[in-house]
């Protein structure tokens, strides 16, 4: 394990049977408080912006904000909310996904995203991959590209990677 995996490990509570029994809750905020991770997150974050060729950033709601704004403004590059449906004011295009029990629904602001971005994917933590796959069919929708998705963590054992991988097009994922 590499010096900045072993600072942002250290960095993350596991909190067991939140938000309900039987999930094993990540919980960043130990690693929000310490200027030091967070520095060092935001400057491996911003890295693959910039690695990627990324022009825009899209942070998922909620911990992608806290995440991606800093990295956004790091990498020199626009931040686009992409929110729970019902919250953005303007003209939305909207994409709806399935849970494991029900289904959810997502939008961004359609003048925010359009042909000739390519656009990086921020949040915490990849799951089932359904938030990410479906913020990058409003990319696509939106007449962007993507650069890729970049998580702080990845729950492999759920097969988000596979879940990802047709809507991805062959951007990376990237999981630090
Ligand atoms: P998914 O769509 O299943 O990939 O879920 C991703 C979203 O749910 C992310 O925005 C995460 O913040 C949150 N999430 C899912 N599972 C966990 C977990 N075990 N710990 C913390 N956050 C989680």
């Amino acid at each position: 394990m590499t010096g900045i995996e072993e600072l942002l490990l250290s960095r993350i509570r596991d909190v067991a049977d939140y938000p309900e029994p039987g999930v094993m809750f990540k919980d960043i905020t130990p690693l929000l408080a310490d200027p030091a991770a967070f520095g060092a997150l935001t400057d491996a974050l911003a890295d693959i912006a910039v690695r990627n060729g990324a022009t825009k950033i899209v942070g998922l709601e909620a911990r992608g904000f806290i995440l991606g704004a800093p990295v956004a403004i790091r990498a020199g590059l626009g931040f686009i909310p992409v929110r729970k449906a019902g919250k953005l004011p303007g003209a939305t295009l909207s994409q709806a996904y399935d849970l494991e029990y029900g289904s959810a629904e997502i939008e961004v602001h359609a003048e925010d995203l359009s042909a000739g971005d390519r656009v990086l994917v921020v949040d915490d933590v990849l799951a089932t991959g359904g938030t990410a796959e479906a913020s990058l069919r409003l990319i696509r929708r939106a007449g962007a590209e993507t650069a890729g998705v970049a998580v702080l963590m990845e729950l492999g054992f759920l097969g988000g990677r596979g879940r990802l991988e047709p809507a991805l097009q062959g951007a990376p994922l990237e999981a630090l």
